[in-house]
């Protein structure tokens, strides 16, 4: 969801995208206390009139208290999602992640009391700050390791990088400037650069998996077959398998069945399953297609496990 376009202002500042998006969250958070399993989860909670079990600590509290400071009356039972926010500091990516979990159905949901949803409000915003740090450090080590890649000539990787002339833009001299164009690294992504003859800078980087990373390198092994040539990990991808998958099947199968057998039929089946495959076969009396329906692989797997029980 894009915000609105144009020059807005809202009470305190500009309409960034930022704002934007926590002023729609705020109102979806408004609308999911009308949410129907919300509302059922409080009533499944309750055991008497105005009392409530809380699902952490088992115990039977009453829907309002006397706050011990203010000496007023608080809400003592907090209707709170059983699944955490997956990154605790980017929160959600993408809007849809968001409304499914702020509308889930009945289970999704508990009901605490207040003193254990502070305690879980405490622990999550403690997470937040150490996730927070820790992603500093690496974010500041990825950085050293570029500069070292590029300006050390003892360091490892001189050779594929300022060896042959990749540099890094004048701004980058700095760890500030870095992450306000890159942002913090985030949990699993590396730094990656989007043309592997370019530079270092805003425009030719992204921080991507090492899997996206793959697909990218100079090193890469391009595996052609009936017309198409592509990464080994991008026929993993085809196929639904992992890029260890594909390299085996590459080396131990022949180049059609590795690039085309459909992912169940990888040479990971069960030594008992090729076992009783090729028991079956040998009685006599059943085809080679049948058993591939039965067994749920390709006609070719089949073949595969039985001449590979000859050998
Ligand atoms: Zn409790």
């Amino acid at each position: 969801m894009a915000r609105p376009s144009g020059e807005k202002t809202r009470c305190g500042g500009v309409w960034t995208e930022a704002r934007f998006n926590s002023f729609i969250k705020s109102g979806l958070r408004q609308l999911s206390r009308k949410w129907g399993p919300m509302q059922q989860c409080l009533k499944n909670a309750r055991v008497g009139r105005g009392e409530y079990l809380c699902a952490e600590c088992e115990e039977v509290v009453s829907k309002s208290r006397l706050d011990d400071d203010t000496r007023k009356r608080v809400n003592n039972v907090h209707i709170d999602h059983v699944s955490a926010v997956i990154d605790p500091v980017e929160g959600f990516t993408t809007w849809d992640d968001c409304i499914s979990r702020m509308f889930v159905e009945v289970d999704g949901f508990q009901l605490l009391c207040g003193a254990c949803h502070k305690v879980k409000t405490l622990e999550e915003n403690l997470i937040r700050k150490e996730s927070t740090a820790g992603r500093k450090n690496k974010t500041r080590q990825c950085w050293s390791d570029m500069k070292q890649r590029c300006t050390n000539p003892n360091s490892q990787r001189w050779s594929t990088h300022g060896g042959r002339g990749i540099s890094i833009c004048n701004g980058w001299d700095t760890l500030d400037n870095f992450v306000a164009d890159m942002g913090l690294k985030p949990n699993g992504k590396t730094l990656d650069r989007i043309d592997n003859d370019g530079h270092y800078c805003k425009a030719n980087c992204r921080w991507a998996t090492p899997k996206e990373q793959g697909n990218n390198r100079s090193t890469c092994v391009y595996v052609s077959y009936n017309g198409d040539t592509l990464t080994v990990q991008q026929w993993a991808d085809s196929v639904g398998i992992g890029h260890s998958a594909m390299s085996k099947r590459l080396r131990e199968w022949d180049i059609e069945a590795a690039l085309t057998m459909p992912k169940d039929c990888t040479v990971e089946t069960p030594e008992a399953t090729q076992d009783a495959i090729r028991r079956e076969y040998e009685a006599g009396g059943v085809f080679q297609k049948d058993l591939a329906e039965k067994y749920g692989l390709s006609q070719a797997g089949i073949s595969k496990i039985i001449i590979r029980g000859k050998k």
